[in-house]
């Protein structure tokens, strides 16, 4: 199991859920380092509102089932989409994403700030799918923005982790996934399936 060591020696960590799937190693790899995050759902990016719900209640299944404390923020699609005109048409892992990211980990450092947490950290970090420069550049821009806190930068794909999550998948079942989130990246659904 990977040796963690939190870049300020905090053991009081935010930690950002896009999902239980990407949530399951990091979770696991946490508590068997002696750290016992508190897990923040912010996810307004996810549509349909269906979608959202089915995805928010697997984390709550598993964030409870190894007895963490769930913290649910507010689901507001309409600001979300609004904060990406102009950005729609992107693809996945350009500037949209970019965006996207940064709304989220604001939101968290914004939390993190006001509940007496330094160290933030996010499980967006773990998807294959994703930029890790993305996600590390929006979360030091969310920490820059809320002084006193700080954004834990962690490949959280390397060392076993990526085998780990696919392994817990299947282990706990987890509701699949077909697209990142947002009805943007729904496009994905409808294109033909290669070779
Ligand atoms: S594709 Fe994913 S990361 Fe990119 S904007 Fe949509 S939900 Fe956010």
């Amino acid at each position: 199991m990977l040796k963690l060591q939190t870049p300020n020696g905090d053991t009081r960590i935010l930690l950002h859920s896009c999902c239980a799937p990407c949530s399951s190693a990091i979770i696991e790899c946490m508590l068997a380092n002696g750290l016992r995050p508190t897990v923040f759902y912010c996810n307004p990016n996810i549509y349909p509102q269906a979608e959202y719900e089915t995805r928010k209640n697997e984390a709550i299944r598993f964030v409870t089932s190894q007895g963490l404390d769930f913290v649910d923020a507010d689901y507001d699609y309409a600001h979300w989409k609004a904060r990406m005109t102009g950005l729609e048409d992107e693809p996945e892992r350009g500037p949209r994403c970019l965006r996207c990211f940064t709304l989220r980990l604001t939101e968290t450092a914004r939390y993190a700030s006001e509940h007496g947490f330094t160290l933030f950290t996010t499980t967006l970090a773990s998807s294959r799918w994703k930029s890790l420069e993305q996600i590390n550049e929006a979360g030091r821009c969310a920490a820059a923005r809320y002084p006193g806190t700080l954004f834990w930068e962690q490949n959280w794909r390397k060392d076993g982790l990526q085998e780990r999550r696919n392994q817990l998948l299947r282990e706990y079942a987890f509701y699949n996934q077909q697209y990142c989130g947002c009805e943007f990246s729904m496009r994905r659904l409808n294109k033909p399936k290669e070779g």
